[in-house]
């Protein structure tokens, strides 16, 4: 039996290397697919992976895509309605959750709530309301397999212990394109400067995430959500040849870490195999042609995003989503070349100082305060 996969998100960087792992294995097929509104790509993914469901978030792309599938034997659906109804698709077992963005949030929900195995590559999901989705996993006894390669890391090396006998989480960082940098030296560096990673090629969003070292925030967060663990035990360290995709200490000071080529199609067909592993194509690590793995500390001082991220998640409620808000807008106003590099952690920082912190917050709660902290920042442009 092929197990049946829903990718949300399937024209996005995961979505389209997702669908290579599903290509190059007899073991899945795909049942639904979503976009924001690249129907071209849909429409090739369409021909080739046969979907009974399709949903373009965009109300005019999804009608012009309906017309061009008219002779084809797939529903095609739009807005969020369309994504909603793709996360809860009757066959689906497992929901490839890979939209960018907390717009990812309700149709992750919508696949807990209808038993669907998650795998998650989506993180600003548990950034905004990770109590919630793991209660509501915890509820429908779902589980939620990390994609993103940290946490993937992660969840491969607690399996050498129990819960009780871990000490900390080692989340390692490239440090991104400006590591070793200085403020002065990032005063001018544009968009396409930040885009250019070192190790891993990725959607927009998550690549200016990286280069402020946003992403590793974000990922601490995720982090504390998916293992149950304090902030105190979460550690980052910069690791630059990103070999290492995190580690996990135990009681007794051993450390377990997971290790592998940056390819993401390692982590994204695990998570899909769980708890079997399968032979693929993707070429592995010579270690012959690694000179060194280094480390070092994050700068905080240069890169403040991370200790922002920190900060909101010591304070809890619905800080975390605020901030996850502000970067969201934020981030579009750097790529549109609206402001500096060096101004991103300061615009949030002024948003989470402003934000009337709701401790334990409901979905329409954190919803709220995810459009506030939006409104606040947009009202300054
Ligand atoms: P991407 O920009 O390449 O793709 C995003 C996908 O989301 C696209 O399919 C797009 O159509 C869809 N989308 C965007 N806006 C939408 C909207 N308003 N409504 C509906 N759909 C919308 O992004 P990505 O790099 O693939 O990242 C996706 C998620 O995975 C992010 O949360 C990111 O942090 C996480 N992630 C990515 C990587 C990576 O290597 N790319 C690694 C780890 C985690
Ligand atoms: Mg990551």
């Amino acid at each position: 039996m092929k197990k049946k996969i829903s990718i949300l998100g399937s024209t996005g960087s995961i979505g389209t290397q997702a669908l290579d792992v599903i290509r190059n294995s007899k073991d899945f097929e795909v049942t639904a697919l979503t976009a924001n509104s690249n129907i071209d790509l849909l429409e090739k993914q369409i021909m080739e992976f046969k979907p009974k469901l399709v949903a373009v978030a965009d109300n005019k792309k999804a009608l012009e895509l309906k017309k061009r599938m008219n002779l084809y034997d797939v529903e095609i659906l739009a807005g969020m309605e369309g994504l909603l109804a793709a996360a809860r698709e009757e066959e689906c077992e497992i929901v490839i959750s890979s939209i960018v963005g907390m717009v990812g949030l309700k149709p992750t929900l919508e696949a807990i709530k209808h038993k669907k195995t998650i795998a998650l590559a989506n993180k600003e999901t548990l950034v905004t309301a990770g109590k919630l989705v793991i209660e509501e996993a915890k509820k429908n006894k779902v589980n939620i397999i990390p994609l993103d390669s940290e946490h993937s890391a992660i969840f491969q090396s607690l399996l050498s212990g129990k819960q009780n006998e871990l000490n900390r989480i080692i989340l390692t960082a490239s440090g991104g394109p400006f590591r070793g940098k200085n403020k002065d030296q990032l005063n001018n560096v544009t968009f396409r400067d930040a885009l250019k990673h070192p190790n891993w090629s990725m959607g927009r969003k998550i690549s200016i995430d990286s280069a402020t070292l946003m992403n590793k925030g974000l990922e601490v967060i995720e982090a504390k959500w998916l293992f149950d663990v304090d902030i105190e035990n979460i550690d980052v360290v910069v690791h630059p040849q990103s070999i290492i995709h995190s580690m996990v200490e135990f009681v007794d000071g051993s450390i377990i870490a997971q290790l592998g080529p940056t390819d993401m199609r390692i982590p994204i067909q695990y998570a899909l195999t769980y708890p079997q592993r399968k032979q693929n194509n993707v070429k592995k690590l010579d270690f012959s042609q690694i000179k060194a793995l280094t480390f070092e500390q994050p700068d905080m001082d240069t890169f403040p995003c991370l200790k922002l991220a920190i900060n909101a998640l010591k304070a809890g409620g619905t800080m975390t989503a605020v901030l996850n808000a502000a970067n969201e807008e934020i981030v579009k106003l750097f790529l549109n070349e609206k402001i500096k590099f060096n101004d991103i952690p300061m615009y949030i920082q002024r948003v989470m100082q402003y934000h009337n912190n709701i401790i334990n917050p409901t979905l329409e709660d954190i919803l709220q305060s995810d459009k506030w902290a939006r409104e606040y920042i947009i009202a300054q442009f």
